[in-house]
């Protein structure tokens, strides 16, 4: 087998068991919206659209796409990651990961203010894990989110975003679309709950 082609099926092999690790170990989680998607659907879009949006391929970084929330989501830690995947996307993983033992307002002010002393790789990922939050936000957002809350949370977003621009166009134009559409699913609410 040639030098490349070798390395192109650890690359793809890397990745393929970051899927399927990711899976099992978020079996039976779901996210919070209303209609009970399964959670791997949430890792499984961040990855697509850092896999489909990168210019310089790099497989770590999807691999860590696909595990990025399973520090915060299972009891899974660090090391075994770092064991199975390697520094890098270990490091990645822990870049992206909050510390769980903070309120969510801390964790989100700790994202919003850190995001500037991630890596490039890590604000990427952060950048694609907002995208599809928001798109969850604008077509499936959680039953109980009122309006200020679903504001909150695009605001947040923009914020967290605001700290990954500049480094791929694709991703950047992706993040406006989904936070417009998430702003115009907004504004379509009913002021108080019907009823
Ligand atoms: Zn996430």
């Amino acid at each position: 087998m040639r030098i490349y082609d070798r390395i192109l099926r650890d690359h793809i092999a890397l990745v393929t068991h970051a899927a399927g690790f990711a899976a099992r170990v978020h079996a039976g989680q779901t996210r919070k919206g209303e209609s009970g998607p399964a959670f791997i659907l949430h890792p499984a879009e961040v990855a697509d659209l850092l896999a489909k949006a990168l210019e310089q391929p790099d497989a770590d970084l999807v691999a860590a796409a696909w595990l990025h929330d399973v520090v915060e989501k299972t009891k899974i830690g660090l090391e075994e990651i770092e064991e199975l995947f390697g520094p890098r996307v270990a490091s990645l993983v822990a870049e992206v990961s909050d510390d769980k033992s903070l309120p969510e307002a801390e964790r989100h002010r700790m994202q919003i203010e850190t995001i500037g002393e991630k890596s490039e790789a890590a604000r990427l990922l952060r950048l694609a894990d907002k995208i599809s939050g928001l798109r969850e936000l604008a077509e499936d957002p959680p039953a109980g989110w009122d309006i200020a809350r679903r504001r909150d949370w695009l605001r947040f977003a923009t914020d967290v975003a605001a700290g990954c621009r500049g480094l791929n166009a694709a991703l950047d134009l992706l993040f406006d679309q989904a936070a417009a559409a998430a702003a115009g699913s907004i504004d379509e609410m009913p002021a108080r709950p019907a009823g």
